[in-house]
């Protein structure tokens, strides 16, 4: 099935104990694409960059199989920047530059081959721009999931509740559940989100898994504890386009198809923190997805 992912492609700078980079390709719709590459052939990408972004990146989308007609390039424009440090445990980060640049008037254009696309993944950018995206497909997709995060809980929570009303799956951290429920309790919080429109919550929390919440039930999904941990960026990006690549390639949206979702995405989540950037899912191979994915069922499986 065919899967239409929105988001951020933009330039990152990220400090970690183990190193800092210069200027490096990321962005949430980057992560997700590159992720969701692995399950369907079908992405298509909304997106747009400032002419200071490199073609050979373009051109690594497209290797990927990933359809870049609706990347728009703004002549005489800048990229979105993001520059971030985390802590010694990695669990926690500060951003430290957000610069929207080409981001703060972004209209995004809908290729007419990406009408009747089946699941949209709105990534995380301006909820204004999630929002037109979804009144600009002609029919609604067959399952709309949207991530967000703290920055934009801080400068935009209005438009941010208006598209929660709109989709059926939110991907936030446990952080951004309490900011925006209020709740310290992830029970509550989720009891409290989930009134506010979409029907499944999926929670991240980082090296301690992923919960999914859905009515009544929740599901939990750890995290492989991996020896070594090198950048999280992008983690919670490349999680939600396994997530939804997933649900895109098998065409089932039961929450017993969305656990199985969780662990791929948890998967691929996995492999993004190993190294820094985008760097290890450039190149992963369908035997080390489904190894990993062995690896999750084997963490977690116990006889009573
Ligand atoms: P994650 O680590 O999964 O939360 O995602 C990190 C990615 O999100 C980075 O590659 C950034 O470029 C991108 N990013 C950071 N801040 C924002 C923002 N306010 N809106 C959209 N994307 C962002």
């Amino acid at each position: 099935m065919s899967l239409l992912a929105i988001g951020t492609v933009a330039f990152d700078a990220i400090e970690t104990p183990y190193g800092q980079t210069d200027k490096i390709i990321g962005g949430a719709a980057t992560y997700i694409t590159l992720a969701a590459s692995y399950f369907t052939r079908n992405v298509n990408l909304v997106a747009v960059v400032g002419d200071d972004f490199p073609q050979s990146f373009i051109q690594l989308f497209k290797d990927h199989g990933i359809n870049t007609d609706g990347l728009q390039v703004k002549p005489g424009e800048k990229s979105f920047f993001w520059s971030g440090r985390y802590d010694q445990d990695l669990n926690s980060r500060e951003t430290l530059v957000t610069d929207l640049n080409v981001l703060a008037d972004f209209d995004p254009i809908i290729p007419n081959a990406y009408q009747n696309c089946e699941y949209l993944m709105l990534g995380n950018l301006t909820p204004q721009v999630q929002k037109i995206v979804i009144e600009r497909l002609k029919k609604r997709p067959k399952l709309i999931a949207m991530d967000t995060m703290n920055f934009w809980m801080d400068v935009a929570m209005d438009g941010l509740r208006e598209v929660m009303t709109m989709v059926d799956v939110l991907s936030i951290n446990d952080e951004e559940a309490r900011q925006l429920s209020g709740e310290y309790s992830l029970r509550k919080a989720a009891r409290k989100i989930l009134a506010m429109g979409p029907k499944t919550l999926c929670i991240k929390k980082g090296e301690h898994g992923a919960l999914l919440f859905q009515g009544d039930d929740v599901f939990f999904a750890p995290a492989l504890p991996l020896e070594e941990v090198f950048d999280p960026t992008g983690a919670g990006d490349t999680f939600a386009g396994g997530f939804i690549g997933y649900l895109a390639s098998t065409d089932d949206v039961s929450f017993e198809n969305m656990k199985r979702a969780l662990i791929y995405g948890s998967a691929m989540a996995s492999f993004c923190v190993e190294k820094f950037g985008t760097e290890r899912l450039l190149n992963l191979t369908q035997a080390e997805i489904k190894g990993r994915v062995q690896e999750f069922v084997r963490l977690a499986q116990f006889s009573v």
